[in-house]
């Protein structure tokens, strides 16, 4: 069913304006599902033209796309990629910053805490010393990644637990938004044994301080870059600062696809949106942006490499993780955030005349905007 773009506004204000509770019957969804894919198949065909125009462009065994040179590929990436997955380890339930795109956004305050002396390892709560008990019974994974919001908030306590992990060879890499980094903690992070550090650059708008920080990190870990959400707002701050900012040590960037949730999809309302495979749902221009700095970072050739961080890349490393957990064929944990999905949220793409639909078919026999479909 390859619904018009005219009808499928006008059932997406249909859907819009039912009430919460209400589901959508069968014949319903169907008509739901064939507006998503006719959204997602415009946006993936200008994706695979803004990728065929990008000189160099790489893959890692077809999982992942980037432009740069390959010794700069990010450990923590090919672990998640291609090793054991992603293995997540949360401590701090606090963040210095409130950012727009944040999966958190409006929640910062009430994050459930880990507890007292206790770390969160693959959904298990563990003390320190546990580590090691934890080390001699299951297989240790190919790198560990700490990911709970922003753990130079206290950043002392993850000393001892990066050293275990350390000795015991697993590749450690770590998200911050740098705003707390000082060379002191910088130095001490990287004598704990961390391989990796990744600015969060677009929570602070590309602040001079966290530059410099990133400059101080590139003297002691042996990776420092960027990960942080494709937004224009980050686009036009890096632009503005770009020859520092590649010229700060950092190695890499990993330009992350914004996707959204509850807490943050309000402050998105109005973009253009899509949904990826039935999964997230993401503003349009972020993956857009990614690929427009690949693009740049090859033509200008820079010195790091540009790695585009999409959906599909998610999507690949969700199929990967549940593989090596020994999941069934086809096994995943990527779907989407919302229980229910958020209708009025498309209708701006659905009136945008510069957006249009590929290919428009007329409804097929009963499901036609006069028709009662069920
Ligand atoms: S710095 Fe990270 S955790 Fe903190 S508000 Fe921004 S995105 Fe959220």
């Amino acid at each position: 069913m390859k619904i018009s773009k005219r009808d499928a506004l006008a059932w997406f204000q249909f859907f819009s304006s039912l009430p919460e509770e209400e589901e959508l019957m069968s014949g319903q969804q169907e008509i739901a599902l064939s507006v998503f894919a006719q959204i997602e198949t415009a946006v993936s065909a200008r994706h695979e033209q803004m990728l065929g125009e990008i000189p160099g462009l790489k893959s890692l065994a077809g999982r992942t796309y980037y432009v740069g040179d390959d010794a700069l590929f990010p450990q923590g990436c090919k672990s998640c990629l291609l090793g054991t997955g992603l293995s997540a380890v949360r401590k701090t339930n606090r963040c210095n910053a409130a950012c727009r795109f944040c999966y958190d956004y409006g929640a910062l305050n009430s994050q459930p805490p880990v507890g007292e002396g206790m770390w969160e390892i693959g959904g298990t709560k563990f003390y320190e010393a546990d580590i090691d008990l934890l080390l001699s019974i299951q297989k240790k994974p190919t790198g560990i990644s700490y990911v709970y919001l922003e753990p130079f908030m206290e950043i002392e306590k993850y000393y001892g637990v990066i050293r275990k992990f350390h000795e015991a060879g697993i590749h450690q890499h770590m998200y911050t938004n740098g705003i707390n980094a000082t060379r002191e903690n910088l130095k001490a992070l990287a004598d704990a044994g961390l391989n990796e550090l990744r600015f969060n650059l677009g929570a602070t708008n590309c602040a001079d301080a966290v530059i410099r920080n990133m400059e101080i990190a590139a003297e002691y870990f042996p990776a420092v870059g960027i990960e942080t959400p494709m937004t224009p707002e980050f686009f036009d701050a890096f632009q503005l600062k770009k020859d520092r900012i590649l010229s700060s040590g950092i190695r890499f960037m990993n330009c992350a696809e914004l996707h959204l949730n509850d807490n943050n999809i309000d402050n998105y309302a109005g973009e253009n949106l899509y949904m990826c495979r039935q999964g997230y749902i993401s503003p349009i221009f972020s993956r857009n942006i990614a690929l427009t700095l690949m693009k740049q970072a090859a033509q200008e050739r820079w010195p790091i490499l540009v790695h585009d961080c999409s959906n599909r890349t998610k999507f690949a490393r969700d199929l990967n993780l549940k593989a090596k957990e020994g999941g069934w064929f086809g096994a995943s944990t990527y779907g989407c955030e919302f229980a229910k999905l958020p209708y009025a949220y498309f209708l701006p793409v659905l009136q945008d005349d510069s957006f249009s639909f590929l290919e428009e078919e007329p409804m097929p026999a009963g499901f036609g905007l006069g028709d009662i479909v069920l």
